[in-house]
């Protein structure tokens, strides 16, 4: 919705600007400075190579330089399919981690955290429990393949007389706008297609672009970091299940609180929300997973290099969810609010707990609380 999108536009610009002030107010978000300065760690980290970049020349050249100016659909999804297809089985061959592995050792494992976490999470309305539980443990991770062939059944489902290649192109495109002509972006995307799937009972998914995790895997990090790494955005889109437009009641006093402490209402606009919302699940799976890693949590300096490469990709105008608002929350405050203030990470980094000068935001409200 361009309307809408407008806003959080003009939004996001004055929340930037209250996040870089030089001087220390009531809206910046690191005040006081807390032990570990997790932007600096996020800023700090670098590529060792650029596997990203060279694949994506080389897809450019073997495939889409080839493609007619009139293309037609059959021609545009024939390009994409080989791309990806190609992209896919490099990005596997590079880093190590098939989709299969990526399924099994990450997304599986997020998910279960999250359900785990969702069962015993006090609520401020407890009927939507099993609801909410039902919903997350509902979405699948889909390859590329799957996700277009889902997106063929739901034109179907919603009467659509376009031929097969048709949908197909339109399925491309829209995967385009999160991943990238060649599936590269260091991305990830979440949506729903109702009416389709077994019984037609609609399903929820998400998608992981294969650049995701070749871009983590620039950074020459373990294997142990990159799938810990993955959880935030893993859980950030399982979140999306479960973000603000699907269940508002459960962030009441989690909008307040972040209206409050940023001074900025906006925060909490449409879109905008359903962002910081799902952000405070990926926080939420990131903390579960490094606390629960084999071996044990791994110490606070390894736990701030873990969320650095967290969020190494995230940027304000990062395109996100295909069918959903575009519009994250700025990098900082996702560093320095969502993530670094959330009580679990904070034990995580050996921080002190919140005080009244560096509260928190949870869905339970404002940390530490107020009597
Ligand atoms: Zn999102």
């Amino acid at each position: 919705m361009a309307a809408a999108s407008g806003r959080w536009g003009a939004g996001l610009a004055a929340l930037v600007a209250a996040l870089s002030v030089a001087e220390p107010t009531a809206s910046s978000q690191d005040i006081p400075l807390r032990c570990r300065d997790l932007l600096a760690a996020n800023q700090g980290v670098t590529k060792r190579t650029d596997r990203v970049a060279e694949l994506g020349e080389e897809l450019d050249l073997k495939h889409w330089k080839k493609l007619s100016p009139q293309y037609t659909d059959e021609a545009l999804v024939a390009t994409f399919r080989a791309a990806i297809t190609e992209a896919e089985a490099r990005a596997a061959a590079i880093t190590g981690l098939t989709h299969a592995g990526l399924r099994r050792l990450a997304f599986d494992r997020s998910k279960s955290l999250l359900v785990e976490h969702l069962k015993v999470e006090p609520l401020p309305v407890e009927g939507v429990r099993d609801e909410i539980v039902r919903r997350v443990s509902a979405v699948v991770l889909l390859t590329t393949g799957e996700y277009v062939d889902v997106m063929v059944a739901k034109g179907r489902a919603e009467g659509s007389t376009a031929s097969t290649v048709t949908l197909q192109a339109r399925a491309y495109r829209q995967y385009m706008a999160s991943c990238g002509r060649n599936g590269l972006s260091p991305n990830a995307f979440y949506d729903e297609a109702a009416n389709v799937g077994v019984g037609n009972s609609g399903m929820r998914f998400a998608v992981v672009c294969p650049g995701l995790v070749l871009e983590a895997h620039d950074y020459g990090i373990s294997r142990q970091d990159l799938l810990d790494a993955l959880s935030f955005t893993l859980g950030h889109e399982l979140g999306h299940a479960i973000d603000d437009s699907a269940y508002p009641e459960l962030y009441g006093s989690m909008a307040e609180c972040y209206r409050r402490i940023t001074e900025f209402p906006a925060i909490w606009d449409p879109g905008l929300a359903d962002e910081i919302s799902a952000d405070h699940w990926g926080a939420v799976v990131l903390a579960e997973t490094l606390r629960t890693r084999t071996g044990g949590a791994p110490p606070p300096e390894h736990v701030a290099k873990v969320i650095a490469y967290a969020t190494r990709r995230l940027e304000p105008d990062e395109i996100d969810d295909g069918s959903k608002p575009k519009v994250h929350a700025p990098t900082p405050f996702r560093i320095n609010q969502t993530i670094a203030r959330l009580p679990a990470i904070n034990e995580l980094l050996g921080c002190p707990q919140n005080g009244p000068h560096n509260p928190g935001c949870t869905r339970q409200g404002i940390v530490p609380a107020e009597r």
